[in-house]
């Protein structure tokens, strides 16, 4: 009666979470809450490893964490290049063009990324404001090579947004060390927090071109001049106000984040790319194909995998008979021709043998050939092999 949820987002959240969601709510003012606030703001900047940002906690989900970040650094007319691996991609690329830009997109098949060296060549026929970057693209699966990516826009001058969304927490970024502009998240995914916040973390360059400016910025709610001063306010324990914060949210936000320091950012990536390799080996096991094309760009949040021969969309309804919540496909092409399964967060040994075992029982019981117990073995074979 309680599935195990295995979506790229919302994923299962700690119980030390969920109670402090639970909580009374307190005055967007008390004193409590604002120490919440600002701790939140720092452990944030801690997650990101950008000691030099400044980090922005708003209410609204991750496509306003998107808005966030290009009504503040674009202006119309101003030229952005899109790396475009899916479905999220395109997403910054209608909200860069409803912002005003000139958006030039570089792609690669379904699947793959473009490559640091194509993105490169793109940056020289600039000049361009702003580099977006998709770091896992919720859609396929696809990792971007984020860190060559975002030190080739800094070589050309240029601001590099990264959404984070399905990524922050979960996947390695070294922000300052990167020197990225804007990492972009919702709470809902690695970060460990139900749905509702958006997150921000910019850099002090980033800042900079905001202040510089020719025009106001055209959205009242996304505007970083109303914000800036609030979660200034927060972090040196003044209160402030601009729009109610998502006080229950926040207080959720700040136990999590506590959680995901304690584990160690090293630790924690290194956790999500050990179960990964597992879920990968029993996927291999169950012959399942995975919508990324090399392992370089397959994402450790989430997989992205084809129906067998003879298996259709009916799948997810079959696993979910066993016990756990699977995504169907996202992608407007293949849309009806795969699935998802996230990884993130709270996943450990538990959660993958569960999925597995269930994804090969459904796979059996709709006809697909395989030994039981093969994937489930394949991946145990994996978990226990830590290196
Ligand atoms: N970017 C990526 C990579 C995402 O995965 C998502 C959500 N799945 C978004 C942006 C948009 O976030 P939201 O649905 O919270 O608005």
């Amino acid at each position: 009666e309680r599935d195990l949820l295995m979506i790229p987002g919302p994923v299962e959240f700690d119980p030390e979470v969920m109670r402090a969601l639970g909580a009374r709510t307190l005055s967007h003012l008390d004193p409590v809450f604002i120490a919440t606030f600002g701790r939140a703001l720092q452990r944030l900047r801690e997650v990101c490893l950008a000691p030099s940002a400044q980090p922005f906690i708003v209410a609204g989900t991750g496509t306003l964490a998107m808005e966030l970040a290009v009504a503040n650094l674009v202006e119309p007319g101003d030229r952005a290049l899109v790396v475009n691996t899916g479905y999220f991609s395109d997403r910054m690329a209608l909200i860069l063009s409803r912002h005003g830009a000139e958006v030039t997109q570089v792609r690669a098949p379904v699947g793959e990324t473009p490559s640091p060296e194509a993105v490169a060549q793109a940056l020289a026929q600039g000049p361009y404001q702003v580099m977006t970057v998709t770091h896992v693209d919720t859609s396929t699966g696809v990792r971007a090579p984020a860190e060559a990516l975002v030190r080739a826009a800094h070589r050309q001058g240029v601001l590099s947004v990264v959404d984070g969304v399905c990524a922050t927490a979960g996947e390695t970024f070294h922000q300052d060390a990167w020197g990225a502009d804007v990492y972009l998240t919702g709470s809902q995914k690695a970060l460990g927090v139900p749905p509702g916040l958006a997150l921000l973390t910019v850099s002090p360059r980033a800042l900079a071109a905001w202040r510089a400016r020719k025009h106001p910025v055209r959205s009242f709610y996304a505007d970083w001049a109303e914000w800036l001063p609030i979660m200034e306010a927060y972090e040196a324990a003044k209160p402030a106000y601009f729009a109610t914060p998502a006080v229950n949210l926040i207080t959720a936000l700040e136990v999590s984040l506590g959680q995901i320091l304690r584990e160690g950012m090293e630790a924690r990536f290194a956790r999500h790319r050990h179960m990964a390799r597992a879920f990968r080996a029993a996927w291999r096991a169950l012959g399942l194909k995975s919508l990324p094309t090399s392992e370089a760009a397959t994402a450790h949040t989430l997989s992205a995998l084809y129906y067998p021969d003879g298996v259709d969309a009916s799948l997810v309804g079959r696993v979910r008979g066993q016990g756990v919540v699977l995504a169907g496909g996202l992608h407007p092409e293949l849309k009806t021709r795969y699935f998802r399964v996230g990884h993130m967060n709270l996943v450990g040994p538990g959660e993958v043998l569960a999925t597995v075992g269930a994804v090969e029982r459904a796979l059996i019981a709709a006809g697909h050939r395989v030994p039981p117990g093969a994937a489930v073995s394949a991946a145990q074979a994996a978990l226990v092999d830590s290196a």
